[in-house]
């Protein structure tokens, strides 16, 4: 079992790689037949689908390492919930990244719609930005400036710490793991522009 400190650093050290164009990846054949009997994931990933966002490239990881759910907007439903029960349950995974990014048209959606409201999405569609808004709302109400790019760039964090304190609160197995077996849940930012991934909830910085 790899600890969630362990397992963070691998994924530091991994998008460091990735964001410097130093990948490593290289899949055989013969660590694909390895993992046919078996698989041992190191970290569980909830990311967004954004086809810009692939976790195993970003964390410069391979075939059997992550345990991936990606859903537009990175929001947590109970699909989510119980495919990180699974994980941490059947893998002993310790880590868990909620990870969104910038520029995230899932969280564009939802401020459009909280400031111009439509009746035109579909109910699938809204199904996803009905999770978003809470994360949103607060946002647009305060006394801040709401301009572009920096309100959506906190849009887009507000509804990553959003979802991981839904991850860290809304299942007993999460909060059991959490209390006595060394699960965390961090929340994370990527950022299309530089590659770089981000770590939030005072995870402290690996050292110099
Ligand atoms: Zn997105």
């Amino acid at each position: 079992m790899i600890s969630a400190d362990a397992a963070l650093e691998r994924l530091r050290k991994g998008n460091a790689r990735f964001a410097t164009d130093l990948s490593l990846r290289v899949t055989t054949r013969r660590k694909r037949r390895e993992l046919a009997s078996g698989q041992e994931p190191f970290a569980i990933v909830l990311g967004c689908s954004d086809s810009r966002v692939p976790a195993e490239i970003v964390f410069d990881q391979g075939l059997g390492d992550l345990f991936v759910i990606r859903v537009a907007g990175n929001i947590v439903a109970p699909s989510q919930i119980g495919s990180v029960e699974f994980a941490a349950d059947r893998f002993k995974t310790r880590l868990v990244v909620v990870l969104g990014h910038s520029n995230c048209g899932a969280i564009l959606a939802t401020l459009e719609q909280l400031q111009r409201p439509s009746a035109e999405q579909s109910a699938g569609l809204r199904s996803i930005v009905d999770r978003i808004r809470p994360a949103v709302q607060d946002l647009l109400r305060s006394e801040q400036d709401h301009s572009g790019e920096a309100l959506l760039g906190e849009a887009v964090r507000a509804n990553i710490r959003l979802s991981a304190n839904q991850l860290r609160h809304g299942s007993e197995i999460l909060e059991h793991l959490i209390k006595r077996e060394g699960l965390v849940v961090t929340g994370a930012e990527y950022s299309l522009e530089t590659g770089v991934v981000t770590f939030f909830d005072g995870v402290p910085d690996s050292p110099p």
